[in-house]
């Protein structure tokens, strides 16, 4: 946007506000469409995650906590070899781009979108991941990358972490989705044959599946529940721009349905 740069008095450059858009786009028109106005619950969120210094510090800050969670859970001996879990997006890719586009063009989500997305492989790193699993493979761990992107998504997520040289970044490290979102049973996978020493993730779910059920105090309760393990076993990263918490109050219904929702939410959570 152009701004026009005016001398004053002192010399000390004044903004002066570009004339308004000729022709903006009238309200009514987002709010007869679901997903413009649902699009338009997440601006805040998507404008955070992609441009904050604070996501930026918070992320770096994620995983200088995990370096030192790894250092601690190694000194426990196990005769299987360790590793490290990691989720995918928004935990070592970011994702934000992607959001940035739906949020501009008033969309959201959908699968072809997404597709288009990952099969581009240009996603870039999320700060502090690629150190901390180079020096979780120097320390002797294996990572696995456990993820919800399906198996179309597999050479495309593959060359967009070996482009940023995420170490493993193979097909016998990258365990897809098959069939449900609970990651439970590839985790379990995983620990037959190693020692689980921390997970990193952007959900809650990425560490535990209970954490899908929000229905007691949105999910505080299980954090609270759990907290020991969360602890010392689980990096979570923020995300604010999609997820369980999102998903259980909006729904899995139509567009129509979960704007319904979210409306609802703020009606009856307004004080
Ligand atoms: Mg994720």
């Amino acid at each position: 946007m152009a701004v026009a740069l005016m001398a004053c008095a002192n010399n000390r450059p004044v903004a002066v506000a570009p004339a308004p858009s000729p022709s903006p786009a009238p309200a009514s028109v987002l709010a007869e469409d679901p997903a413009s106005e649902l699009a338009q619950y997440g601006y805040d969120a998507v404008l955070w995650q992609h441009a904050s210094a604070e996501a930026y510090r918070l992320q770096q800050q994620g995983y200088e906590l995990a370096r030192i969670r790894l250092a601690e859970n190694l000194k426990v001996t196990d005769e299987r070899p360790p590793a490290v879990i990691v989720d995918i997006d928004e935990t070592v890719l970011d994702n934000s781009p992607y959001q940035v586009d739906l949020a501009s063009k008033g969309a959201i989500y959908d699968q072809a979108t997404w597709i288009k997305w990952t099969n581009a492989a240009q996603a870039s790193a999320v700060p502090g991941a690629v150190a901390f699993l180079k020096e979780a493979q120097a320390k002797g761990c294996t990572i696995f990358y456990i993820t919800n992107r399906d198996v179309r998504e597999r050479a495309s997520t593959l060359k967009n972490l070996d482009s940023l040289a995420f170490p493993f970044a193979d097909t016998d490290h990258l365990l897809l989705m098959e069939g449900t979102s609970d990651k439970t049973e590839r985790r379990a996978r995983v620990a037959n044959s190693h020692h689980v020493v921390l997970l990193v993730g952007d959900q809650l779910r990425d560490f535990d599946e209970r954490f899908k059920d929000r229905s007691v105090r949105n999910g505080k309760a299980t954090v609270d529940a759990l907290a020991d393990t969360l602890s010392r076993y689980f990096v979570l990263l923020p995300n604010p721009m999609y997820g369980t918490y999102r998903d259980a109050v909006q729904g899995k219904g139509t567009d129509a349905e979960k704007q319904g929702n979210v409306k609802n939410w703020f009606r009856n959570n307004a004080h």
